[in-house]
């Protein structure tokens, strides 16, 4: 049987790594211990390429109310919400997202990567122009693919580019959507918020913002970026994940459109699908009525992120961005890169590794995400596998 060109490419990859040995994409977690730890290859090794910001996987109340939903609810739903019902808890948990934010309404997807396919899709058509960072999550672009409508790339974190192209759209602008990310999950890199805000206002766009990387890591309340630079009012549609600070699975967005509950049923990837099982929806709720208040959680996981950028700046790394619970070494060339991966894990240490053209620019990537669960020993080990690798440039000040 032959291949399409795409499962070709990816078949030359994976022979690529088989000849170098190394699998950073197929890695078993044989045991997963604690938020920070699990045995790979039978190595108890520190996870710092999780995106498990406020170590929520094992909190007690989310891991008792999980269970108590099991034992009264069942293993799964079985279907859709609109062809076979939603369950009470579904609907409870929209509310009370959309209240966290301040918001009229919101929907709850199956995952996060749906809650941007199903948002985009349901809120542009053919005709319609989405105007999207150059840099967005994979979900974003396969959204706009999904909803038929004009892509238009800007250059990233550049709203005098999206201002420019919205310029171009004459009277369409105002029917536009904008959709960007509060940090970039990549480089770990903030939008300028408060400049986007002054753009879609200007052309009267609508301005979606997926706070996936930034939901409980910023913010007083933990609402993520939109609440720290204090724009949360002026943006129509908040996209987020259960996946990464809430640590479970699922998606959703809050909006003050008076059209949420007509844009859930426009939502092929909502309609099609089968919601999320009832352990899911018991434990988000819990970890978002946690999330609130872990001000302790925030400052820990701020501490950790200051602590590792600032150990392997003295290391001599190039880093993605100022402190933030995404620290992206940038370390240039991909075999190099995928080398470097290996070594960290064969000194007891678990990050991503990115290549291009997955990476924005050139670079290839060594991305930790940093938890409130981390120990200070723990950040400081991470360091010290990173501190082994030969090509390592200790500084005068440190390392
Ligand atoms: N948006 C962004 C910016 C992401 O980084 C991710 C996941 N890495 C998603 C959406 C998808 O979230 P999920 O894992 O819940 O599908």
């Amino acid at each position: 049987m032959s291949l399409n060109a795409r499962l070709q490419a990816v078949r030359a990859v994976r022979e690529e790594l088989a000849t170098l040995g190394i699998d950073p994409f197929g890695v078993q977690i044989d045991r997963i211990v604690t938020p920070t730890e699990g045995i790979i290859h039978g190595r108890r090794t520190i996870l710092a390429g999780t995106n498990n910001y406020l170590g929520m996987t094992f909190d007690r109340g989310c891991i008792e109310a999980a269970s108590a939903a099991l034992e009264n609810s069942g293993t799964g739903t079985t279907g859709s919400r609109m062809a076979n019902g939603s369950y009470a808890a579904h609907r409870e948990l929209e509310l009370e997202l959309a209240a966290f934010y301040g918001k009229r309404d919101g929907i709850v997807f199956s995952t996060g990567y749906q809650a941007n396919l199903g948002m985009i899709s349901a809120l542009a058509g053919p005709g319609d122009n989405v105007l999207i960072d150059a840099d967005s999550h994979a979900s974003i672009y396969d959204g706009c693919k999904l909803s038929g409508a004009n892509i238009i790339r800007f250059r990233h974190n550049d709203p005098a580019d999206l201002a420019k192209r919205l310029r171009r759209l004459g009277a369409d602008a105002a029917k536009a959507l904008i959709v960007i990310e509060g940090v970039y999950s990549m480089l770990g890199d903030r939008a300028p918020l408060d400049e986007f805000v002054r753009v879609k206002k200007e052309f009267g766009a609508a301005l979606m913002v997926d706070e996936a990387h930034s939901m409980g890591v910023l913010g007083e309340r933990g609402q993520g970026l939109v609440e720290e630079a204090g724009v949360l009012d002026d943006i129509d549609y908040v996209v987020g994940t259960f996946s990464k600070s809430l640590g479970n699975t699922g998606g959703f967005c809050v909006g003050d459109s008076e059209d949420m509950e007509v844009l859930r049923y426009a939502s092929r990837p909502y309609v099609f699908t089968a919601s999320l099982a009832p352990a899911t929806i018991a434990a988000t709720r819990q970890a978002l009525r946690t999330l609130e208040g872990a001000r302790d959680l925030r400052q820990r996981l701020r501490e950790n992120a200051e602590r590792l950028h600032a150990g392997l700046t003295a290391l001599g790394f190039t880093l993605g961005a100022p402190a933030n619970a995404v620290v992206a070494v940038l370390v240039g060339e991909k075999v190099e890169a995928l080398r470097f991966w290996d070594h960290l894990l064969k000194n007891g240490v678990y990050v991503n590794v990115m290549v291009p053209p997955a990476t924005p620019g050139e670079s290839s990537l060594l991305r930790c995400s940093v938890s409130a669960a981390h120990t200070p020993e723990q950040i400081d080990a991470i360091c010290a596998a990173f501190a082994s690798w030969p090509g390592a440039r200790p500084t005068a000040h440190g390392g």
